[in-house]
């Protein structure tokens, strides 16, 4: 059975933490959990009121979102990433402000930005993530050329890159921001196009018209029975959209009326790491699978 995982990368120090009150009223009155990505700067600045709004339910999981948003490999949209040092304190300074906020142990990571197909090929860089204490990492969040939208890929070990006990949890689909916002349609999808759905004309130009596009995601991954979906998130965004936050209430909703179960990042991981052959692996899918070749139009 499929499951929804609700997450948040929390990166922006004015604007997050007024979402973050909106958001928790709405996983209350739910009763769904929620991974927040914190990013170790915003934690700097705003840690004392993060704690109070996120820190004292069990609802919320709290992993990081690296110390300050650089690139941990190189990107083709973005550019060269960061050395091994800087690699290595993006790390440990992001998990360790966690730690130091909320009183808990931190063993995700989620990448600024993200890649295509995450850090594979990229031994050293694994081995710095293991060595500074990560048990999982997501940063496979991007298509083909390093596009947005992500796919739908699976949570897989990073076994072929020598570090066999480091799980990737990909985001999937749209980062919300790019798909409000004109000027970052040069990160859109690659042509041809490889997924036929969930693909708007324009960007979308209120909470409704997003839940549609999101929507479409859920139900593919559903329909292809997949291990979890988890749409990427920004708080900042969803509340410069509607300070109501609605888009989420809307997803609350849809995944409820469906009976699709709601998780945590740190709660799949968890799962995976009892039992780690029934983790689906890189192939579970693929962009190769989606891609329509036949006819012209
Ligand atoms: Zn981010």
């Amino acid at each position: 059975m499929t499951n929804y995982i609700f997450h948040y990368d929390l990166e922006n120090a004015e604007i997050c933490p007024k979402a973050a009150v909106v958001l928790r009223e709405l996983h209350e009155k739910f009763q769904i959990p929620a991974t927040f990505f914190c990013l170790g700067k915003v934690l700097e600045q705003r840690g004392p009121d993060l704690l109070k709004i996120l820190g004292d339910t069990d609802l919320f999981d709290i992993q990081s979102h690296t110390y300050s948003h650089q690139l941990l490999r190189d990107s083709k949209m973005h550019g060269p990433g960061v050395s091994l040092d800087e690699l290595r304190k993006e790390v440990s300074l992001g998990k360790r402000l966690v730690e130091d906020v909320f009183q808990r142990e931190c063993i995700g990571i989620r990448s600024g930005c993200g890649f295509y197909r995450g850090l594979q090929g990229e031994p050293e860089r694994l081995a710095i993530v293991v060595e500074e204490g990560a048990k999982y990492i997501s940063t496979d969040l991007r298509g083909p050329a390093d596009s947005i939208p992500s796919g739908l890929v699976q949570a897989y070990w990073y076994d072929e890159d020598a570090s066999p006990g480091l799980l990737e949890m990909p985001g999937h689909g749209w980062h919300d921001n790019v798909l409000k916002m004109e000027e970052f349609y040069c990160l859109l999808s690659p042509w041809p196009r490889y997924v036929e759905w969930g693909i708007p004309r324009r960007p979308v130009k209120n909470p409704e018209e997003e839940f549609e596009v999101q929507k479409m995601w859920i139900d593919h991954a559903v329909q292809l029975g997949l291990d979890y979906v988890s749409l990427v998130y920004h708080p900042c965004s969803i509340f410069r959209m509607s300070p109501d936050c609605r888009i989420i209430e809307h997803m609350m909703r849809y995944v409820t009326d469906q009976s699709i179960p709601a998780t945590t990042y740190t709660q799949l991981y968890r799962q995976y790491a009892d039992s780690p052959a029934s983790v689906p692996g890189r192939n579970a899918w693929t962009w190769e699978s989606e891609k329509q070749t036949g006819d012209l139009w």
